[in-house]
């Protein structure tokens, strides 16, 4: 394995893709650049990137902002706790450690919401310590490389692949090392057809010598996901509409959506609707109207939303399940964090309105 060392840091000094956080050595931007990019492509972090340090730029400014803040930033990213996560984080770097993310591997994973991938990043890059990253892109060249055949979401594997690594990463640049396997597994070593004709360590590739290489990395098959219908209601009075916030102990915590839930057997969706916003708000209406309809996924579930536009007959609206509701003007909803699926609802109604 030593020997795939000068190769690949010749071929990533080569072929790095330019980006806003390479070749910055500012822990603050580095620590955001990773949970940015975590289930998220380049391109897409890129510009959300840009936004948050100009809105966040150290960690004091991202401590004493207010939540809401944060995750309109993020809105359109996903994985909500994300950004929740770094928030909370982010204030106890600032009240405890002076503002200062520590130097070290061990340290770094003592904060809530940095794993050992974030850690090992931020240790080596911005602090030059000899730890080695391992994400589903190092997962995947180090398997095909080794015709490893442990199921890689195993963490016993991941400690594995950790150990080894850790044996051959140079003490000198641990950096260039780390960003070059991730950029390899990215560019070169792809999930599917992987170019091992331009791949700088073919020749000590045990799968390309094989022609073993696509059945690796060995993961278990994930069961197939469920779904779920979820009916929800824009509920209008006085030319405004309902908005409920999210309650902390819940999934997409603190952001904002349009009452509603899950269709229950034998109900039918405006059924549905009827009964979430008297459980929900405490309010009676009546369904006017289909909407949109829009089918999302998550990690472990998929969802389609349908979403009717309402009118309230009687009650006052109460948070019995979220923890805030407002009644806002469509033009103030772009104000509040929404999850993705119901930006494109909000969209759906403002582009008939218009
Ligand atoms: Fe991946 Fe092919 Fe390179 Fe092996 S030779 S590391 S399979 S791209």
């Amino acid at each position: 394995m030593r020997q795939i060392v000068t190769p690949l840091l010749n071929w990533y000094e080569l072929n790095k893709r330019e980006m806003p956080w390479r070749d910055v050595r500012d822990p603050y931007l580095i620590w955001i650049s990773e949970i940015m990019l975590q289930q998220t492509q380049v391109e897409t972090v890129r510009p959300y990137f840009d936004r948050f340090i100009k809105l966040f730029p150290d960690v004091n400014t991202l401590a004493f902002s207010d939540q809401q803040q944060v995750l309109k930033a993020w809105e359109g990213l996903g994985y909500y706790s994300r950004a929740r996560n770094l928030h909370k984080a982010s204030k106890l770097v600032s009240s405890e450690m002076n503002g200062q993310l520590p130097g070290k591997f061990e340290e770094l994973l003592e904060i809530p919401g940095i794993g050992p991938y974030t850690a090992a990043a931020i240790a080596s890059i911005a602090f030059n310590e000899s730890v080695p990253v391992v994400d589903g892109n190092v997962f995947r060249v180090f398997a095909r490389l080794t015709e490893l055949e442990d199921d890689i979401s195993r963490p016993q594997t991941r400690k594995l692949v950790f150990e080894s690594l850790k044996e051959i990463i140079p003490s000198e640049n641990p950096s260039d090392f780390n960003q070059a396997v991730m950029e390899l597994g990215a560019l070169i070593c792809r999930p599917k057809q992987p170019k091992c004709d331009e791949c700088p360590v073919a020749e000590y590739c045990s799968g390309f010598r094989q022609g073993t290489f696509a059945r690796f990395p060995v993961k278990r098959k994930m069961k197939d996901r469920p779904h779920k219908e979820i009916a929800v209601g824009l509920c209008f009075a006085n030319g405004k509409v309902l908005i409920a916030r999210r309650h902390e102990n819940q999934m997409l915590a603190g952001m904002w959506e349009f009452p509603g839930g899950k269709v229950e057997s034998g109900e039918s969706f405006t059924e549905c609707v009827k009964r979430e916003f008297m459980e929900e708000v405490g309010l009676e209406i009546t369904v006017t109207e289909k909407l949109a309809e829009v089918d999302h996924a998550f990690t472990h579930f998929s969802i389609t939303i349908h979403a009717y536009l309402c009118t309230l007959i009687s009650g006052t609206a109460q948070p019995l399940s979220g923890s805030e509701v407002r009644w806002v003007l469509p033009s103030e909803l772009s104000q509040y964090p929404f999850p993705k699926a119901n930006q494109v609802i909000i969209n759906s109604f403002l582009n008939r309105t218009v």
